[in-house]
Order: structure tokens, then C-alpha cells, then sequence
């Protein structure tokens, strides 16, 4: 469903007319973004389609708002300016405002149509597609949330030209995370457009985010729901996301913490000896010239991976299942059957205590 949707369109000479429903439409966007795109998609909106009204609501920008209360902005104007069951919500924005946008659209009248203009990488290459809706608790990120399939995702590369050099980076560690875990010719290809991507070259990129969104939806079709093989979408997430609560959610972008937790990985895979040393090296090589850390943050401790790691959400029946390569390259496992040794010598490795 996920794959059908996404279509790659430029939104200033796009038809949204076949996708919306109903004649009100409420563009979710955010402080950054909505100077830069928000007067672009009204008027892509409302072309041609003159009986469609479109209001929007600007949210304050930055992962911390990702909450209960920002949500609430959501449904006061969707309440506000009277929308019904048949309204479109648009999310414009990276994969914060997608998370959140998606959920207020699951829940708002029980579920209404929505459309997802992913602006960054990371959301143009993951988050817009697979239906994970959301928002943060301040225990723990993404606990509370649904799946909800957006009616389309619509993809305009050109909104990557006013993206930060960082936020861009950080987006490529899901692209070659794909390449890794499931598509060994889409990770030799990147080894060969890498300098390309990085200087947004916009036919190397759409290339890159069409079998990016190929890869994820193929995924989410098999286990939509999480059961198995989609968790290895989160190849280095789970030392990731150590990195990310261990020093402090805003230091690090998200693909920074997964890049760093990629490597681990590879080094634990490579120490089980399940993958042979020149995977060890081309994924190094391939993170590095994305300008992306190879190694988590140096004040990380043994200590702060273990309490991170014992609570993830693959923790079952106490044993921690990690996403690790195993065999040639493109190939990888979801699994707590690993010698625990292996995981305390790449720590071990990575960390100074
Ligand atoms: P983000 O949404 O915070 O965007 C990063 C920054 O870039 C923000 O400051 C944003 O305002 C700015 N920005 C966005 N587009 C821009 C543009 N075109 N030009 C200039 N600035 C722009 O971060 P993100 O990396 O896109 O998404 C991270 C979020 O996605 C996290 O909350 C994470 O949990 C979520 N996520 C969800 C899924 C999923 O399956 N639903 C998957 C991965 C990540």
C-alpha cells in the first residue's frame, strides 16, 4: 500500500486533486518550514480545484514538541475550522511533523484522509512510508501512536536544496541501511553516487529515495505490524538509540546515533564471524564519506549501553534481539541467539570504560 501511494512530484506543478477528498484540507507544518513551502502547497492545492479550502496550523519546530500538548494544536483547528469526516490532513514537514500529523489524522473523527510532503531525507526515505504515526512520552519516545497508511506520499526533491548539511547526512544512514540489510546492489550503487548524493544531486536522489521507498514498503507489505522481519529496519538503532538517551536526546541527529550504531553492529556481526572483514571496511568507508560518525560519542560508558539496551523494545523474556549481518553482503538477522561474549567485546572495543 505503502509503495502504491508514493509517487515523486514536483509541488509546484503537481495535481493533488485525485488524492484529496472532501473540500477542507488542513496543512500540518511547522516555523521552519512553512516560510519556505507552506504558500507553495496552498497554491498546488487549490489549483484547478477551486471548491477545496485549506487551512494550516504552524507547530513549533524541534523533536521536544513531538507531545501530547503540541497535538492538541492540531485538533483545536481542525475543531475550530469545523472539519469533517471527509477532510484531508497534509503533513509538510520532516519526520516529526509526519509522526505527528499521521496520528492527529488517525484519530481525529476516528480517522480521516491523509497525505504526507516528507522534506527531509529521513523522511523521504522512511518515515512518510510504512503508516508508524506518533508522538513522545516524556518516559520514552514514540509510545504512544498507531498505524495509519497515508493516501499518498508526495516527494519533491527540490525541497532538499534548503536542508541543513547535517540533516541531509543524517537521512543517508537509512539509505544504506537498505543496502545492508536487504540490497546488496542498491549499497554498491551508493558506493558509487555517494560524493553525488552529498552534493544533492537531484537525479541521484530520487533514484536513491525510489529504492529506498521500494525497500521499506516491501517490508512493511510482509509485517506491517512489526512481528518480525520489520524489525530489521532498525539495523544499529538499538545501539542508536543507547547513544541518543545515553548523551542526551538533541546532541546527536538520529541517523548520526544510527550510523555510529551501524558500525557496532557490523563489529559484533564480524566478531561472531558471520560476515568476512570487507564488509567491515566498506561500511566504514561508505559512512565516512557520507560524512557520518563511525564511533558513538567518547563519554559513552560499557555501563550507559547496557541500562539503555535492557530496556529496549526487542528485549523478550529478557534477552535482547539485535539486527546483525550474516552472510554475503545484503543479508542480516533478527535474533537473541548470539554468543553474549560478541556483544561485550564490541563494547567493549567502543567504549574507554
Ligand atoms: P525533523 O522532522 O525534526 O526535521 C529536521 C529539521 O529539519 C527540523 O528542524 C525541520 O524543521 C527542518 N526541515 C525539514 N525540512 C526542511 C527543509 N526542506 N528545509 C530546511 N529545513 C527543513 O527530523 P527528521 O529527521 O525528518 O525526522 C525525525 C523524526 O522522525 C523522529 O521523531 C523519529 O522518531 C521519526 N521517525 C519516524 C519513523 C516512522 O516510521 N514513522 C521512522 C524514522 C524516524
Amino acid at each position: 500500500n505503502a509503495l502504491r501511494c508514493s509517487s515523486y512530484l514536483v509541488l509546484t506543478s503537481c495535481r493533488f486533486d485525485r488524492h484529496v477528498h472532501g473540500k477542507k484540507v488542513l496543512v500540518v507544518t511547522n516555523t521552519t518550514i512553512a516560510p519556505l513551502y507552506l504558500d507553495k502547497v496552498v497554491d498546488a492545492l487549490t489549483k484547478g480545484n477551486p471548491n477545496v479550502s485549506v487551512e494550516n496550523v504552524i507547530l513549533p519546530d524541534g523533536e521536544k514538541y513531538k507531545n501530547m500538548e503540541t497535538l492538541m494544536k492540531v485538533f483545536d483547528k481542525a475543531i475550530e475550522s469545523r472539519l469533517d469526516r471527509r477532510c484531508t490532513f497534509v503533513a509538510l514537514g520532516g519526520g516529526v511533523i509526519g509522526d505527528m500529523c499521521g496520528f492527529a489524522a488517525a484519530a481525529f473523527l476516528r480517522g480521516v484522509n491523509f497525505i504526507q510532503i516528507p522534506t527531509t531525507v529521513m523522511a523521504q526515505v522512511d518515515s512518510s512510508v510504512g503508516g508508524k504515526t506518533g508522538i513522545n512520552h516524556p518516559l520514552g519516545k514514540n509510545l504512544i501512536g498507531a498505524f495509519y497508511q497515508p493516501q499518498c506520499v508526495l516527494i519533491d526533491t527540490d525541497t532538499l536544496n534548503t536542508l541543513p548539511d547535517r540533516e541531509l547526512a543524517s537521512g543517508l544512514a537509512e539509505v544504506i541501511k537498505y543496502g545492508l540489510i536487504r540490497d546488496a546492489e542498491f549499497f554498491e550503487w551508493q558506493e558509487k553516487n555517494m560524493e553525488k548524493l552529498m552534493a544533492r544531486d537531484p537525479d541521484a536522489f530520487a533514484y536513491a529515495i525510489k529504492r529506498s521507498c521500494e525497500n521499506k514498503a516491501e517490508v512493511v507489505s510482509l509485517d506491517e505490524k512489526e512481528s518480525g522481519l520489520r524489525a530489521t529496519l532498525n539495523l544499529g538503532h538499538t545501539f542508536g538509540h543507547a547513544i541518543e538517551t545515553g548523551f542526551g536526546y538533541g546532541e546527536w541527529l538520529h541517523g548520526e546515533a544510527v550510523a555510529a550504531g551501524t558500525v557496532m553492529a557490523v563489529d559484533m556481526s564480524y566478531r561472531l564471524g558471520w560476515i568476512d572483514s570487507s564488509i567491515v571496511k566498506r561500511v566504514n568507508d561508505i559512512l565516512q564519506r557520507a560524512k557520518l560518525p563511525t564511533a558513538p560519542p567518547e563519554t559513552m560508558t560499557v555501563e550507559m549501553f547496557k541500562s539503555v539496551m535492557a530496556v529496549d523494545k526487542k528485549v523478550a523474556d529478557g534477552l535482547l534481539r539485535l539486527i546483525l549481518l550474516k552472510g554475503p553482503l545484503g543479508n542480516c538477522v533478527f535474533t537473541g541467539e548470539y554468543d553474549r561474549k560478541a556483544l561485550d567485546d564490541t563494547l567493549s572495543a567502543f567504549c574507554k570504560s
